[in-house]
């Protein structure tokens, strides 16, 4: 029996990583490594032929445009830390700020982490309030999705093996939400969320116009709770015993839409508590406009 040899690619462009991936439709993508080097390191993934991301130009960078951000697929948590965003998708930087440590922001990527298909991926749901769209590159061409529609379940985006997300897209007007990111962890910067939520809010005149909250890690995908962000609409901000209530309710609907496991970090009934506390404390970081 012959074993053929693993190979590693380093497209210089997306053309050329699609067509390599069009031939090897099992091979890898590497942006950060920081999941996937574990994964077939530890033997959780099969090995295969690795296409090495970190040379294609179309996947890098964070653009500011007229008609909001852009942030290409390999940009890493530390490149969005150091984003002059001003003001904007304040959850996103809280929640790049939050995933591992210095070291492991500083090669883990924005694009990974989505695709990993983790349910406690740290940038998605801060992603998923802001009303993100993600563009992804195949051999059809390009197209766009809202975020909510790439997780498909633990470890499963709904990309075909021949495609690549290329970046993610946020409006200028969703991007100017007032938003907050809150986690419960066991141990900072080596573990990953035990419940995660993002709150974000239009407020306008003091009043919350709009809102969107999303949980993670309370199923087997990150997810928007509609009937969470209707409690918080035509709230006042400054009306503190209304804001308690409608954050109590929204933290209630959060709490029915969750199905939480147990696992090693966490059991299932501690992980619906603390869906409850979590998007209580981004709602209330989130009223408080930055
Ligand atoms: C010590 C440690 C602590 C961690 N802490 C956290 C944490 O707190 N929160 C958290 O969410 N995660 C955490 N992680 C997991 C990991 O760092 C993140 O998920 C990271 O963002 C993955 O990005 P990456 O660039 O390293 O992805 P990679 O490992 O390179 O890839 C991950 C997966 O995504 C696929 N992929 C990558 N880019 C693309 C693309 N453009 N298109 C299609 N598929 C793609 C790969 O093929 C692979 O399947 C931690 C990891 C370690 C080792």
């Amino acid at each position: 029996m012959t074993t053929r040899s693993r190979e590693y690619f380093a497209p210089g462009s997306i053309e050329d990583a699609l067509r390599i991936l069009a031939e090897r439709p099992q091979a890898h993508l590497l942006a950060g490594g920081t999941d996937l080097l574990n994964d077939l390191r530890h033997g959780i993934i099969e090995a295969s032929d690795v296409v090495d991301l970190a040379g294609v130009p179309e996947l890098r960078g964070l653009e500011e445009e007229p008609a909001g951000v852009r942030i290409g697929a390999t940009v890493t948590m530390r490149e969005l830390l150091a984003a002059p965003l001003g003001d904007r998708l304040r959850a996103l930087r809280e929640a790049a700020g939050l995933l591992g440590g210095r070291q492991i922001q500083a090669a883990a990527t924005v694009g990974g982490n989505l695709c990993q298909g983790s349910p406690a991926a740290e940038v998605a749901t801060a992603l998923l309030v802001h009303g993100a769209v993600v563009e992804v590159a195949g051999p059809q061409g390009w197209r766009s999705m809202p975020l909510e529609r790439l997780f498909a379940g633990p470890r499963r985006t709904t990309l075909a093996p021949e495609e690549v997300l290329v970046g993610v897209r946020v409006s200028a007007a969703d991007a100017g939400w007032s938003s907050a990111y809150r986690r419960i962890d066991l141990r900072r910067s080596v573990d990953i969320a035990i419940v995660s939520a993002s709150v974000a809010l239009d407020i306008k005149v003091g009043v919350i116009r709009s809102a969107r909250v999303a949980v993670g890690a309370a199923r087997p995908v990150p997810f928007l709770v509609p009937e969470a962000a209707a409690a918080l609409e035509g709230i006042a901000v400054a009306d503190e015993t209304e804001l308690v209530a409608a954050a109590e309710s929204a933290a209630e609907a959060a709490r029915s839409a969750s199905s939480p496991i147990t696992d090693v970090r966490a059991g299932a009934e501690y992980r619906h508590a603390m869906v409850g506390i979590v998007v209580k404390r981004a709602v209330g970081a989130a009223a408080v406009e930055s």
